[in-house]
């Protein structure tokens, strides 16, 4: 069972590591990121409600975020795990997790933290070409990730929920370093 929780600041391969854990484990992919950015696509209600945030490279309202995840979560492809990338990013929205999947009766196995180094994250980005990911944009989502995300790694560290990973070597290596530290997990149950 793989519940979960891809941490880092942006630029840290979150969405591509979530995306080859899902494949591997069989689970789905859950990137708050990709459903603002599909909804934005699709000009739904909550579309436009994200969109400005997304372009200006702040975070959006908790309480719309917690919504979608929690109506995300209330889909059954997610019963056998899931794994989580972007969400939480604040320390409400980590109690709404809490929260939400003590109504469900779930837990998460685990919080990977992937650790690159700044000067790393910001080149990164620029390769990316995603539209929020213009240089001012970015060096907002870096301030925004230190003032608002970073304090989970405490949150999370205490609960002895937190494995730190080294995201700047190459991608295999990175997923790799994540399967052992699961299947460490699966040992221990
Ligand atoms: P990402 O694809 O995870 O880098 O997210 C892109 C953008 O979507 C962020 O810069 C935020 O504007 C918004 N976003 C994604 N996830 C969250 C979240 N958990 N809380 C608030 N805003 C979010």
């Amino acid at each position: 069972m793989a519940r979960l929780i891809l941490f880092g600041p942006p630029g840290a391969g979150k969405g591509t590591q979530a995306a080859r854990l899902a494949e591997l484990l069989g689970v789905p992919h859950i990137s708050t990121g990709d459903i603002f950015r599909g909804a934005i696509a699709a000009q739904t209600p909550v579309g436009v409600k994200a969109q400005a945030y997304l372009d200006e490279g702040k975070l959006v309202p908790d309480s719309v975020v917690i919504d979608l995840v929690r109506e995300r979560f209330s889909q059954p492809d997610t019963h056998p795990g899931w794994i989580l990338d972007g969400f939480p990013r604040t320390v409400p929205q980590a109690h709404a997790l809490d929260a939400l999947l003590s109504e469900i009766h779930q837990g998460f196995n685990r919080v990977i933290n992937l650790e690159v180094p700044a000067e790393f994250l910001v080149q990164r980005m620029l390769g990316r070409g995603r539209k929020d990911d213009s240089e001012d944009v970015i060096r907002r989502r870096l301030q925004v990730y230190q003032e608002e995300t970073s304090p989970l790694i405490d949150f999370y560290r205490d609960r002895s929920q937190l494995t730190d990973i080294d995201g700047s070597v190459p991608v295999d290596e990175v997923t790799a370093s994540i399967q052992s530290v699961l299947s460490e997990d699966e040992d221990a149950a």
